[in-house]
């Protein structure tokens, strides 16, 4: 794969970049390891596209790994956004938009009675299992292998995201005791899960589940497993928290649990939530969020929580993602998986596309994916041609394998038709691929 393609202005900007910045990015999956070649700079979005700094321009199927439900620059979030700067943009006191932003999120997803805003999903990981371990006495949190859930330490134990992406084992500067509170059990198994709680000895506070896996590509939960987690925290004593960082407010105005219906007892949000900035919330039920200061004595707090700018643009998408937005989006990733699969079909290379609603990735096997063993016995190889192939025919995909592939409600016919062009190549350029030797 060529370390230098088509794109001067981005490869003398990421020179920089290498020379500032560890691996010349600062989240590791944009730096394209898993796919080799020079990651584009990005210098204007609006609606479907995205263009860089050399000018071409991309369909963009990343939408910021979730985010930009509405696309890139709505004329509702541009504008409310815009606005609010100009009456400041912190006030590190309440303020109205944050308040209304909880309202929405309260009223559109029932188990959620109360709800704190911080400012990343990490953060909202990070603290429900803080509170979860408050509530319970326990200490021992159970989390699948491949699910990724934010980069604090306790969590980061067998991850998805750039952690499948980049294949590393674990992280060195997680400390051991912060491992050893971490149970991780495969996806999709509810005996691993029974087996887990047995041998913690009543030890578990509680159990954290993406709603549905995105973070090894979308692995969606087994009809009945979500309800067995919850029947097995009742039996157990531990609380369930549903992390929705990636799912919420995307794959259905009140994400997977508008979908499946299952209640857990904390749940956390991001991204679409944040309409393109830094918001992010977990909540939950009342007798639980009451436990956190300065209602009760556990600590969380963030200079930049419910900021008035970030909560402005969550509201504007919020508001804005209308019954005919999600419906749109639900068609169109039918539509481009759709596509996606014939053109792979038609080149004999064996894949699964697998669904969680509107998000959807695909698998280069033959075999459906469960859980992440299955996940990382895909042919991964074939992934990085593909990529380029669509890249140089202006369609930007995830640079990994192992991630989702996100819609908007502004990727319209003429976005489609440009995917649905670029396909047969990639396709081919799939079926060619070739395994690198192990040697
Ligand atoms: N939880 C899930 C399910 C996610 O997909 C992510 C990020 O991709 C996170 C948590 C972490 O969110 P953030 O990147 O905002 O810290």
């Amino acid at each position: 794969m060529p370390l230098r393609d088509d794109a001067p202005t981005s490869s003398a900007l990421f020179d920089r970049a290498l020379a500032v910045s560890p691996g010349g990015v600062n989240s590791p999956v944009r730096a394209f390891r898993a796919v080799g070649g020079v990651p584009r700079f990005f210098v204007s979005g609006k609606g479907a596209y995205l263009t860089d700094a050399d000018g071409r321009d991309y369909v963009d199927l990343v939408c910021s790994w979730g985010p930009l439900l509405l696309g890139h620059a709505h004329p509702a979030v541009v504008e409310a956004v815009t606005r609010q700067a100009a009456l400041g943009t912190s006030y590190g006191a309440p303020n109205v938009n944050e308040l209304e932003l909880a309202e929405e999120i309260v009223a559109r997803i029932a188990p959620v009675e109360q709800v704190r805003l911080v400012s990343s999903g990490t953060e909202a990981t990070m603290s429900a299992v803080r509170l979860a371990r408050a509530a319970t006495g326990r200490d021992k949190v159970i989390k699948f292998a491949g699910h990724y859930h934010g980069h604090s330490d306790s969590l980061l134990v067998d991850a998805g995201s750039g952690v499948a992406t980049l294949g590393i084992p674990g992280t060195p500067g997680v400390t051991a005791g912060a491992a050893a509170d971490t149970i991780v059990v495969p996806y999709n198994d509810l005996d691993a899960v029974r087996v887990a709680f047995a041998a913690a000895e009543g030890g578990v506070a509680c159990v954290i589940t993406e709603a549905a896996a995105g973070n090894m590509g979308v692995v969606p939960p087994r009809p009945g497993f979500t309800q067995g987690l919850r029947d097995l925290c009742d039996e157990q004593g531990a609380l369930l928290v549903s992390d929705e960082v990636m799912t919420g407010f995307r794959v259905s105005p009140a994400g997977w649990f508008g979908l499946e219906g299952v209640t857990p007892d904390l749940m956390t949000f991001g991204k679409v939530m944040g309409g393109g900035f830094p918001a992010a919330a977990f909540g939950g039920r009342a007798d639980l969020m009451a436990q956190l200061a300065p209602s009760g004595p556990v600590y969380q707090a963030g200079t930049l929580s419910g900021n008035p700018v970030a909560t402005a643009a969550g509201l504007a998408t919020l508001r804005a993602a209308d019954a005919d937005a999600y419906a749109h989006v639900d068609r169109t990733a039918a539509e481009i998986s759709s596509l996606a699969s014939a053109a792979l079909a038609a080149e004999g290379v064996a894949h699964r596309v697998q669904y969680a609603g509107n998000m959807f990735s695909i698998f280069f096997t033959a075999d459906e994916v469960f859980d992440y063993d299955g996940a990382k016995a895909q042919q991964a190889w074939r992934y990085g041609p593909f990529f380029h192939a669509m890249l140089d025919a202006g369609v930007y995909l995830p640079p990994s394998a192992f991630e989702a592939w996100f819609l908007s409600a502004a990727h319209d016919s003429a976005a489609v038709a440009r995917v649905a062009e670029a396909l047969p190549t990639a396709a081919k350029a799939a079926a060619a691929a070739k395994e690198p030797s192990r040697g």
